[in-house]
Parts: C-alpha cells; sequence; structure tokens
C-alpha cells in the first residue's frame, strides 16, 4: 500500500493554499510542487514559497519552459480580451492543457516519492477551462494509473481536488475559518509591488472576498 503521503500542487493563489492546508491536516507534511513556466506573475512563486514555509513542507520548483509551445497570455504571449458575447468561452488566462502538463508531472514525483495522493485545486469557478472539469480529473486519474509502475503493483495514486463543487466566497469563508493564511497568498497577473486590482485574477479575488463578507488579508488593514 502506499505509505499516504501527498503532493500539493501550489500556485501561491488561494485554491491551492487551503489545498495545502487540508493535506496538512492529514498527518505528514505534504510535498508542495509549483512550477516556475515562465509566468508573468513571478510574485506567485515567492507566494509559494511563503505559503509551503508556513505549513514546514518541503517546496519543489520544477521549470517548464511553456514559451517552447508558443506564446502564451500569461507567458508574455497577448492577453486576449473577450467581447460580451464571448463570456462563455474558455477564458482568456487559459494556457493550452497546463493542467494536463501540471498533472503528469505531479504524478510522475509522486510515484517516485512513494506518494499516494496528489492535491489539485480546481474550483468550481474554475469550471470555464476545460483542464479544471472533474470529467477531466477523473478520466486522467484512470489513464495516468494506467500508465504508473505503482498502480499496476497495487498502490495507485488517487487525485484529490476538495474544492472542485465550491465556489470562490464558499472557499475564502470555509478558508477564514480554518484559520488559513490567505494574507501570504498572490493572485494578481501582474507583477508589482501590490496587486494590481485590475486585471482578471485580481477582480475574481475581490469580487470572492467581497461576496465572502470577509476582507481580503492580503491587501493590508
Ligand atoms: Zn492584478
Amino acid at each position: 500500500m502506499s505509505d499516504g503521503g501527498a503532493l500539493v500542487l501550489v500556485s501561491g493563489g488561494i485554491e491551492s493554499t487551503v489545498c495545502l492546508a487540508l493535506a496538512a491536516r492529514h498527518g505528514d507534511r505534504p510535498v508542495a510542487v509549483a512550477f516556475d513556466y515562465g509566468q508573468r506573475n513571478r510574485r506567485e512563486l515567492a507566494a509559494a514559497e511563503r505559503v509551503a514555509d508556513a505549513y514546514g513542507c518541503d517546496l519543489r520548483v520544477v521549470a517548464l519552459d511553456l514559451g517552447t509551445w508558443g506564446d502564451s497570455p500569461l507567458t508574455g504571449g497577448p492577453v486576449l480580451e473577450r467581447g460580451p458575447g464571448e463570456a462563455d468561452r474558455v477564458p482568456a488566462a487559459y494556457v493550452a492543457g497546463r493542467n494536463i502538463v501540471f498533472l503528469s508531472i505531479a504524478m510522475s514525483i509522486a510515484e517516485t516519492r512513494g506518494l499516494g495522493l496528489v492535491y489539485f485545486g480546481a474550483a468550481g469557478h474554475d469550471a470555464k477551462y476545460p483542464d479544471c472539469r472533474s470529467q477531466f480529473v477523473a478520466s486522467f486519474q484512470a489513464a495516468a494509473n494506467l500508465g504508473l509502475n505503482c498502480a499496476q503493483e497495487g498502490r495507485p495514486i488517487f487525485i484529490r481536488t476538495p474544492l472542485i463543487g465550491l465556489t470562490k466566497p464558499d472557499i475564502i469563508r470555509a478558508a477564514t475559518g480554518w484559520g488559513v493564511p490567505l494574507e501570504l497568498t498572490w493572485s494578481c497577473y501582474g507583477n508589482g509591488e501590490q496587486p494590481c486590482g485590475d486585471c482578471g485574477a485580481c477582480r475574481i479575488r475581490a469580487i470572492g472576498f467581497a461576496e465572502a463578507g470577509v476582507p481580503d488579508p492580503a491587501l493590508g488593514p
């Protein structure tokens, strides 16, 4: 059987920090894995480090040159603004198959380290991204375990998505109640000293805190 240890994909944002908090509740210190894929917002990696430190986790940063794939909105390519009639399309911040890549690497690291769980912070409000949907996660888990030797030997790796049915305000409310250090998190797509307050990630975060009825502790008093 697996030793039950967990790997948590961390980005420095709210959802992955909540996943880390949940994984840390279950005994062993989880292994935190972040990706340096040339993202514009370098501050999210610093936030991932702060969050991993807060939980006493080993943080592994995997360098990945997504620029090799071509331009993408989060790595320096054009940010596509959607018109009013395009609200249901995949968001402008979509990076082609990003979570397929990230989860593949996570499964490989988990097998290497003998970990039985991978936490992935996809949430209900991410459902516009096809690689954040529960159907994708279930199918990916099944496919990955067909290709993992540990699974073939009876030790499958399970992907946990504890937030997949929850909205941003739900998550913020719960995290605040659990004392998750949301003041350490970073969501902005920009790279300024402070969150810009204007990008898509800042706007979604602000609406989430407003709807949750709690102030954003990352914005100070
Ligand atoms: Zn911003």
